[in-house]
């Protein structure tokens, strides 16, 4: 299987054009003029005027961007992070394959994981709930008070360690 480069993402920049973004790196981040990065795409977080971006690096400069941790941009100093991304739809809630990919109708809660419904609910991750079987929760081996493909479900971690596991982070 060939492998993945690595990617990181620049987290809360008010930099919204790629072109500023590569710019601004290699101005002001000596080692990016000798490591080519290569901008993948941006994320809209529904800030104002903030978004994060994802870069593409060679697997040789893995260690030396990770230790960075930071990159200047502008007049502001942001936080840099390995970025690994995990398929998971938003729509019946399930991993491998993205919302825009989904052949599930219908849709659940992403909140409690029911059927896509108006009632107030509480928090019940699908992922979990579904492992602790269907046999209504007495013997529930996973905890399920939390979001699901948050960083507390035992499953989104999994699935986070997978998807790692084809990046190549050089040797
Ligand atoms: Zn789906
Ligand atoms: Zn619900
Ligand atoms: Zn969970």
């Amino acid at each position: 299987m060939t492998k993945e480069p690595p990617k990181f993402i620049i987290k809360y920049t008010s930099l919204n054009d790629e072109k500023a973004l590569l710019e601004q790196l290699v101005l002001k981040n000596p080692f990016f003029s000798t490591t080519s990065p290569k901008v993948l795409f941006k994320i809209d977080i529904n800030k104002i005027d903030q978004y994060h971006w994802v870069i593409e690096i060679p697997p040789s400069a893995f260690k030396a961007v990770e230790r960075l941790g930071f990159v200047y941009l502008g007049l502001g100093k942001h936080r840099l992070l390995e970025f690994v991304s995990i398929k998971h739809c938003k729509n019946c809630l399930e991993y491998g394959h993205t919302t825009k990919k989904c052949t599930n109708s219908g849709g659940r809660c992403i909140k409690c994981g029911d059927q896509k419904h108006t009632e107030p609910c509480s928090l019940r991750c699908f992922s979990c709930h579904k492992k602790n079987g269907s046999n209504d929760g007495s013997l529930e081996l996973f905890k399920t008070d939390h979001r699901v493909a948050s960083d507390r479900c035992p499953e989104y971690r999994k699935q986070e360690r997978v998807a790692r596991s084809r990046v190549y982070h050089g040797n």
